[in-house]
């Protein structure tokens, strides 16, 4: 096989290219796996559908892709829905708009690993729920409460994420605490520091790209002042977190280099 070409990228900075192409590969790939979807698994797939339609801050194109997936999905009778029929709305062709909206492979760049099986669609589903949670807290009118986003993840991740070993994981952590969380600023933390927590689980594993090492995030050098030290132990400044989580997954933060 041809190696991938290497697109230069800035850890400091969030790629439109990684959040399309989990969308493409959310709706069009794990979603794609189930020929029908009833239950359960399509309430979880219309509230995922519903926090991007109001939260994802996509070029306009896409924003109203998302919108009209998600009109349909509300307006659907009956218990269930065959994916060939949400296929038909993914991919435009009843509008007769062509092409389809989302892009048919995948483009990762913050995303990208130093080898194909490395980092990918795992990275860019915890870059778009971190994105997500603080556009929520952003947008405080458009919110149904403080569990809206993490609750869309929770639904996601337990019925439709490849990972099924990630799924068990990230289902305990949220039956153990998701649900103390009171606020949309408290929500963002808790999805920042659970996935620290993963992080921590994973160095040194056989997941971890050499190219890039599993650590706290963020690190030192991108926010210094969320690092203090109290009797010689490190702590986090969570309030400043919060702050650098609100600038780093922000849309003036979003670059469309190696978007389509
Ligand atoms: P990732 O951990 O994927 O992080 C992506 C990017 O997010 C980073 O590059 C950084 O810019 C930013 N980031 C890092 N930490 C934080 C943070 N705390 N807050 C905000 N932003 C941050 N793999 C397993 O092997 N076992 C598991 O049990 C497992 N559980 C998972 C559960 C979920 C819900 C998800 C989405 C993934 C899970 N994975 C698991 C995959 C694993 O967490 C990584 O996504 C994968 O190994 C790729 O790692 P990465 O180096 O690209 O960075």
């Amino acid at each position: 096989t041809t190696p991938m070409p290497w697109r230069p990228a800035d850890r400091s900075k969030v790629y439109m290219a990684d959040l399309e192409s989990a969308l493409h590969y959310a709706l069009r790939i794990e979603v794609a796996r189930f020929s029908v979807l009833t239950g359960e698994r399509l309430k979880a797939l219309k509230s995922f559908v519903a926090v991007l339609a109001k939260y994802f801050p996509g070029r306009p194109f896409v924003q109203n892709f998302l919108r009209s997936v998600n009109r349909w999905l509300r307006n659907v009778s009956g218990p269930s829905v065959p994916y060939r029929a949400l296929e038909l709305v993914l991919t435009n062709r009843k509008e007769g708009l062509a092409p389809a909206v989302l892009s048919n492979n995948v483009t990762w760049v913050g995303c990208q690993g130093s080898k194909p099986h490395f980092r990918g669609y795992p990275c860019s589903l915890w870059t778009l729920f971190h994105l997500l949670t603080v556009q929520a807290t952003k947008h405080r009118r458009l919110s149904t409460g403080p569990l809206e986003v993490l609750g869309a993840m929770r639904g996601y991740v337990r019925w439709f994420f490849g990972c099924r070993e990630c799924a068990k994981h990230f289902e305990g952590m949220a039956a153990e605490s998701m649900d103390q969380v009171s606020t949309v600023n408290e929500a963002a933390l808790w999805l920042w520091s659970r996935h620290n927590r993963v992080n921590a689980r994973l160095a040194g594993t056989e997941t971890e790209d050499p190219k890039f090492p599993k650590r706290q995030w963020p690190p030192l050098d991108l926010c210094p002042p969320c690092h203090d030290m109290v009797n010689g132990r490190h702590v986090w400044d969570e309030a400043a977190v919060l702050r650098f989580l609100k600038a780093h997954f922000s849309p003036a933060n979003i670059f469309l280099d190696f978007t389509v």
